[in-house]
């Protein structure tokens, strides 16, 4: 037996330990539809329910007076690759080696034992579709289809790397993206994900590639904002979640879908104005302050999340995980390690988060920081050069920060309170060894496997 179908079995049978667990009442009621939507590389301060005032988002902003705002909602790492992983997953990127984003070059992805949310809600006869960035690894194996989803259209990795091209589900169909159209084109797929599957549960992982840079927005979207380009682009992704409520609402399918949307990791400072904004969070993404892992998150469920609701505590994209298991009935087999925490009663209103710790894990994975309840360690850092890719951050001392009044980190209370400081590491350690073996970090990228570069090159000439 190859070992990707020893892969599969195994896959299948962790599946289906919960089809048939199942707990809720089938046939009672139609399990939701979910529309998760994200953003790449969106900032805190970028929408206007978060305070943007020179970008305008009143879809986004509907969702959020429709529904639920988490102000503490933690993407898993604070740049891509990881963070989708552990959306996807539940889990901490580390526990799959992800330490890095992957490339064109790269013949790693994420490792394909791995229970996806797709699967377990394919399990459950889910409709499965992913539009937009996958950058969980572009070789066969890695891809959407054999994770779980039904189809997929969009860019296998980040929309600033080499030969970028548009893949309809295990195929290239385009090799060459005008990536002007690209918020525009990933709309219409959605769309007509949605439409196809109207009468059957669906799920649908609107992953966008904007505001990543490069950043592009369609013709009738530039200039339209009072932030440059940048708020052009969020305007346009905005217009995009209103085509989705839209559509969602002409089917009268609002009072049976979870719509979320969120971003992957804070904004890009390093690309200056072509970045978002942390508002008044410091730092962003590739760093974890709270600019890098705090992303702006809202969802909606008419008639089911109550209006209006304002979530301060903290929560995290692991979360959904676990939460989505629980709406659907799928019992979360004992041999899936999970990290985050089921929050279905958070956004039906009739409880809290059940644990309010959190470890901050920098791209690489190396442990930084962690919170508990409302306070925050952090190791000290020695400090970076500012490169076209990454911003200078200054070196700074342990920090200690109280979140409840300074979420920007500007106070650092560890010479006032030492000992809080001192439990608060030793919990961060204590967890830390909780996790057990680790695996050896992937191999993320090596000069080596250049082939899929090299066919894509090929291809491009031979269509000139
Ligand atoms: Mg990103």
């Amino acid at each position: 037996m190859t070992s990707r179908a020893a892969h599969s079995i195994l896959v299948l049978f962790v599946i289906s330990l919960g089809l048939h667990s199942c707990t809720k009442d089938e046939g009672e009621e139609k399990p939701p539809n979910i529309v998760f939507i994200f953003a790449d590389d969106l900032g805190y301060g970028d929408i206007g329910s978060f305070g943007a005032t020179d970008i305008k988002t009143p879809n986004i902003d509907k969702i959020a007076n429709e529904g639920i705002k988490f102000t503490s909602f933690y993407s898993a790492s604070p740049i891509c690759s990881p963070s989708r992983a552990g959306l996807l997953t539940g889990r901490l990127p580390i526990r799959m080696g992800i330490h890095d984003v992957f490339f064109p070059e790269s013949f790693t992805g994420m490792p394909t034992e791995e229970v996806t949310i797709a699967e377990i809600l394919k399990s459950k006869n889910y409709k499965t579709g992913i539009v937009g960035k996958w950058h969980l690894g572009h070789q066969y194996e890695f891809l959407p289809l054999q994770q779980g989803f039904d189809s997929y259209f969009g860019i296998p990795y980040s929309n600033d790397m080499a030969s970028v091209v548009y893949m309809r589900d295990n195929d290239v169909e385009e090799f060459k993206v005008d990536q002007h159209f690209i918020t525009k084109r990933y709309t219409e797929e959605a769309l007509k994900f949605i439409d196809k599957n109207k009468d059957k549960p669906f799920f649908l992982y609107l992953a966008h590639n904007m505001p990543h840079v490069p950043i592009y927005a369609s013709e009738s979207f530039v200039g339209t904002s009072e932030r440059g380009l940048y708020g052009d682009v969020v305007q346009e992704l905005d217009w995009s979640v209103g085509k989705v409520l839209t559509k969602l609402n002409e089917l009268d399918l609002l009072e049976n879908t979870l719509v979320i949307f969120s971003s992957d990791n804070g904004p890009w400072l390093a690309m200056k104005e072509l970045g978002g904004s942390a508002g008044i969070l410091r730092e962003g993404k590739q760093f974890t302050f709270e600019g890098g892992m705090r992303v702006p998150t809202v969802a909606m469920w008419k008639g089911k999340i109550p209006k209006g609701i304002v979530d301060n505590d903290m929560a995290s994209q692991m979360d959904w995980f676990p939460t989505f298991a629980n709406l659907v009935g799928y019992e979360i087999p004992d041999s899936i390690v999970l990290d985050g925490r089921n929050i279905s009663q958070v956004l039906l209103n009739t409880g809290k988060r059940e644990n309010s710790t959190y470890l901050f894990f920098d791209g690489e994975n190396n442990l930084q920081a962690f919170r508990s309840g409302e306070w925050k360690v952090k190791k000290p850092y020695k400090g970076n050069s500012e490169t076209p890719w990454k911003k200078g951050v200054a070196p700074h001392d342990t920090l200690l920060i109280d979140l409840s009044t300074d979420p920007g980190e500007e106070n650092n209370l560890y010479l006032d309170d030492a000992q809080t400081t001192k439990e608060l590491f030793h919990q961060m350690e204590d967890q830390y060894k909780k996790l057990g073996n680790l695996p050896p970090p992937l191999v993320i990228k090596t000069p080596a496997d250049n082939s899929h570069i090299d066919y894509l090159r090929k291809k491009e000439k031979e269509d000139k």
